[in-house]
């Protein structure tokens, strides 16, 4: 099954406008089918990762951001099951703290950047210093608009020193947000996810929109692609995410290191 990825890829330089992209997508293609899909491109995920640790030349960094309820903490689970943990890390950004707000944006960001032969994955991420901080006017506007062209030449740093960059914004409605949220009011074991905070980031959909059409517009490049995901059909959002990470560590072309002994002269006692 081929997926149509470039469609979902942000053309460097091109302008996003999320109010016109659907988040309810599936491709036309079938749910079974594209979960067997999935489930194969999970089996191939494990094997590139097991390479990658292995080759030890290349690292990858996968940046998720999405609104409230988009599903950030479900994709990692789901894509990420089957991975060996030991080759894996992943990073909740969260407001931040005392020390980190007296440094630059990026210090603390820079110290969770993945080392050669590994997996980070951000959830949450650098981009939130052009979101909730622009949003919420946390920093005068002539800073944060210095950011995109910052946080470009940061990936490719990162770049440049070996490590692939993906990042997927997970697109939902106004409707289906109220809908999870709701979903969590309803369900006791649901409960510890509901922040009454976040009704009044709610109250900001059309701004947070509008941050995240800039981020995506602004730092979508080839060598740090954002994808937008439909993130409503909540199997085939998986498999976009699976098949590009999947497509991402097959375009290294790795192959296992070479040994430094002649494995048929060792014997074995
Ligand atoms: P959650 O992901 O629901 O645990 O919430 C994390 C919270 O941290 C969100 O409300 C984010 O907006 C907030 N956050 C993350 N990074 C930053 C940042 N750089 N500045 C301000 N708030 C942030
Ligand atoms: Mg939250």
């Amino acid at each position: 099954m081929k997926l149509p990825m470039d469609h979902y890829r942000v053309k460097p330089d091109s302008k996003v406008d999320l109010c016109k992209i659907p988040s309810q997508d599936d491709g036309g293609v079938d749910k079974i089918k594209g979960k067997a899909q999935f489930r194969k491109l999970r089996r191939n995920l494990a094997t590139l990762q097991e390479a990658l640790y292995a080759q030890h030349k290349h690292a990858l960094l996968v940046v998720f951001q999405a609104m409230d309820t988009g599903g950030k903490d479900s994709t990692i689970r789901s894509v990420f099951t089957g991975v060996n943990p030991a080759g894996i890390s992943v990073t909740s950004f969260k407001a931040p703290s005392t020390e980190e707000r007296d440094h630059d944006y990026l210090w603390r960001i820079h110290d969770h950047a993945p080392p050669t032969g590994m997996i980070h994955v951000f959830n949450r991420s650098h981009y939130e210093d052009v979101l909730v901080v622009r949003v919420k006017n946390l920093v005068p506007a002539q800073r944060w608009k210095r950011r995109y062209e910052h946080i470009n030449a940061f990936e490719k740093i990162l770049h440049d020193e070996g490590t692939m960059i993906v990042k997927f914004y997970l697109h939902i409605s106004k409707d289906y947000q109220k809908e999870r949220l709701q979903r969590r009011l309803d369900r006791p074991d649901k409960h510890w996810k509901f922040n009454p905070d976040d009704l009044a980031e709610r109250a900001r959909w059309a701004e947070y929109q509008a941050a995240y059409d800039a981020a995506l517009s602004h730092c979508s490049t080839k060598h740090a692609p954002w994808y937008i995901i439909p993130a409503e059909r909540r199997w085939y959002r998986d498999l976009l995410i699976a098949s590009v990470l999947v497509d991402t560590l097959t375009s290294l072309k790795m192959n296992y290191p070479q040994p430094t002994f002649d494995p048929a002269t060792i014997a074995i006692e």
